[in-house]
């Protein structure tokens, strides 16, 4: 072979380049510039790096709740970032360098390869799988994508946990279940507890007429119990009206404190064993749903009742606020701790606690109520101390 003087010095210079350049690399593993590892595949050893250009990125990664994973042409994990280890619940180190495969629980191997030769085939490439986890199985989206690299494609591989996803999903379909019942045994129950209502007032009637007043009292108490199952009924009612949107208010012009006056007149009629007191400020008028807006005073007042003590004192108190009228129902009662405050005007929801246990109730009454107030374009809230008391308000606007 001949070879000329000028041909030998280039490619002495060349292979001087590849040198240095092959040094620099050395250099850069040595001061931990670059992560590098080298496979071996099929006989031949081959160097992947990770050069730290790309150092903002891959913390962006490393610190990222899904797993990342990339994957050469032999589907070898080329990185891999902590996420994924853990979803795998594979120690990083014995991650990188493996066959993807071999990580996969074997229920899912066939089906992950599948994915694995679309995307190499570059079709979209996404499925749920369940990986072993730190603390327990996990349901993943895996999403697969070819890529361009430097050193030629690369397969990235992004597992989001679906975990909080499905627990959302299977709280929602528990709350379609739990609405679908309520609805249909409210309207089967509405009926009866009508007719019954009116066959024990018939009775009441006639037995008082004979004069046989312990009958009539005593059927006196059916008719109150009666009231408390039909006010019941009226409430899951509500919330299947509001849930579809179909609640109907009869807006009318009314003055807010002769509304006031006459539910505490008849709220005081059923608390017998507290003392209710009012302090009505100037009253206003109001446009709005009379019957509703009643309902929710009503519901304060009850609640009131309900958790403080017997022979306690509710205060009932309005004012004005700027362009509102402010309604507030003040107790001596149990409290509310401030961590539940802001969720007791959900649908369903209880303080919980041991006291509030011997409490009955559905927990629907503030969340009707909060409906009803924000359709008037009101505010609803509550101060409260735990073993001192609260106070529930209300704020609508006076009529222009
Ligand atoms: P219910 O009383 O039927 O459970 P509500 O929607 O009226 O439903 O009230 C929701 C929850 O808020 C109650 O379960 C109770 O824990 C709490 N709560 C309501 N009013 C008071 C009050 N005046 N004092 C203390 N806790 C209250």
């Amino acid at each position: 072979m001949n070879i000329t003087y000028e041909e030998l010095n280039d490619q002495v210079i060349e292979l001087k380049a590849q040198l240095e350049e092959a040094h620099e690399i050395i250099n850069a593993i040595h001061k931990g510039e670059i992560d590098a590892f080298i496979v071996n595949n099929e006989g031949r050893h081959e160097l992947y790096t990770l050069k730290s250009a790309d150092k903002t990125y891959r913390l962006f990664i490393e610190k990222m709740n899904e797993g990342a994973i990339t994957l050469n042409r032999q589907n070898i994990v080329l990185y891999s970032n902590t996420a994924f280890a853990n979803l795998l619940n594979i120690p990083l180190e014995n991650v990188i360098g493996s066959y993807f495969e071999d990580l996969i629980p074997a229920e899912f191997r066939i089906p992950v390869n599948d994915l694995i030769n679309n995307a190499w085939n570059l079709q979209e490439s996404k499925a749920e799988i369940v990986l072993p986890g730190k603390n327990g199985p996990v349901p993943v989206m895996l999403s697969l994508n070819a890529l361009e690299t430097d050193g030629g494609l690369a397969l990235s591989i992004i597992a989001a946990d679906l975990s909080l996803q499905k627990e959302t999903q299977e709280q929602k379909a528990a709350m379609e279940k739990k609405d679908e019942f309520i609805s249909i045994a409210s309207h089967e129950l509405k009926t009866p507890v009508t007719s019954i209502k009116g066959y024990v007032q018939l009775l009441q009637h006639n037995f008082r007429q004979e004069g046989n007043d312990l009958a009539a009292n005593l059927l006196g108490r059916v008719d109150a119990q009666i009231n408390k199952l039909a006010t019941l009924i009226s409430d899951l009612l509500d919330v299947k009206k509001i849930e579809n949107g179909q609640l109907y208010y009869n807006e009318k012009l009314f003055d807010f404190n002769e509304l006031v006056k006459e539910v505490v007149e008849e709220t005081s009629q059923v608390l017998k064993k507290h003392t209710l007191l009012q302090d009505l400020g100037e009253s206003k008028m109001v446009l709005g749903d009379r019957n509703k807006i009643g309902q929710v005073i009503i519901n304060f007042i009850d609640n009131a009742g309900k958790y403080s003590p017997i022979d306690s004192e509710i205060l009932i108190n309005t004012a004005i606020v700027g362009n509102n009228i402010k309604l507030c129902v003040k107790d001596h009662g149990i409290g509310i701790p401030a961590s539940q405050q802001g969720k007791i005007f959900d649908r369903f929801f209880r303080v919980s606690g041991d006291k509030e246990d011997t409490y009955s109730g559905l927990g629907l009454g503030l969340y009707i109520s909060s409906e009803f107030i924000k359709r008037h374009k009101g505010t609803i809230g509550v101060q409260s101390e735990i073993g001192i008391g609260s106070t529930f308000y209300f704020t609508i606007p006076i009529a222009s």
